[in-house]
């Protein structure tokens, strides 16, 4: 897959994140702050992810909906405690007498004591509440044959969830060994591909230009691995032992880790008050999570520039831009 992410907001400004899984024509979005996004990518977003609830975190939701009324589409909202309330309120800010053209269904999961509860709405009903559900959950919220994302409940005097998207691991082909075997390229490269994702027995045979071969063989022969990519999330969160390990836990050896850090050291006192992270936390947090890449955002506006932000992280893990 191609997958590229963006801050919708910049550093500063109000905290989203896009990732775009481009040959999927799929956007997913972790928070909706105020943002900069496009059309096009709005009109794309399947899944939303939100941390809390906070208006820098959620004043973009209406912004979302308004682009994607037009759509015949299915959007999945998920979120901690309240996010089922805060959406209802978001819908019933607005009147939907003359939508019953519209082919729009938002499903909302709130996650609450490892338990998830969904509720949808109709575009043509007006979005009344309706299909109301409960069920356990494990961490993973999402799992599709191509992604998983997965959360954890951090602390931010309310819960504030933290979020990794990971790519699950494929094949490439490597197109060299393909023409100089002479095989030529088909449908069956995409069957070979799949089938290789999962364990073999050693007589599974595919069938490629007429003859039966052995997939482990073509697998050995054709196929490079690639490991997923992984993109963590987290913002708004204290630093203490319990979100430490949590943190840690969630975004180990992410590609990219995308981490709040809303306050300088110097400052330290007022990140305690309001459960935020300090750059230096941020750092810690990479260099402990073995990350390849920091990005830093939701740095306070109270700074005039970021470089100091950038240099503190940067003393706790080089990889931060
Ligand atoms: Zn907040
Ligand atoms: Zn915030």
């Amino acid at each position: 897959m191609i997958i590229t992410s963006s801050l919708g907001g910049g550093k500063q400004g109000d905290p989203s994140l896009y990732v775009d899984l481009v040959d999927k024509k799929m956007g997913l979005l972790f928070d909706c702050g105020f943002n900069n996004f496009s059309v096009a990518q709005i009109k794309k977003i399947a899944f939303i992810f939100v941390s809390h609830t906070h208006v820098d975190h959620f004043i973009g939701f209406d912004i979302i909906l308004r682009m994607s009324l037009d759509e015949p589409k299915s959007l999945v909202v998920y979120g901690p405690p309240g996010i089922l309330q805060n959406v209802r309120g978001k819908l019933s800010g607005y009147t939907w007498n003359i939508c019953y053209n519209l082919k729009l269904k938002i499903t909302v999961v709130e996650i609450r004591n490892g338990k998830r509860i969904s509720a949808s709405y109709y575009s043509h009903r007006g979005f009344q509440e309706e299909d109301i559900s409960e069920g356990e959950t494990s961490s993973v919220l999402v799992e599709t044959e191509d992604f998983k994302v997965e959360y954890a409940a951090l602390d931010h005097m309310i819960p504030s969830f933290g979020y990794a998207f990971t790519e699950k691991d494929s094949y490439n082909v490597n197109k060299e060994r393909l023409a100089s075997l002479g095989f030529s390229p088909g449908p069956w490269l995409k069957e070979l591909k799949e089938r290789a994702r999962n364990p073999l027995r050693p007589d599974e045979m595919i069938q490629v230009q007429g003859k039966w071969y052995p997939i482990q063989s073509l697998k050995e022969q054709l196929l490079e691995f690639k490991k997923g990519r992984k993109i963590a999330y987290v913002t708004d969160t204290i630093f203490d032992e319990i979100t430490r390990k949590k943190i840690i836990q969630l975004v180990r050896e992410a590609d990219l880790f995308y981490c709040e850090s809303c306050f300088l050291e110097k400052d330290r006192d007022k990140a305690k008050i309001s459960h935020h992270l300090t750059a230096r936390e941020a750092g810690i947090l990479a260099r402990e999570a073995q990350v390849k890449k920091l990005i830093l955002f939701h740095i306070s506006r109270r700074y005039q520039e970021i470089e100091s932000s950038l240099e503190e992280a940067r003393k706790e893990f080089a990889a931060t831009e």
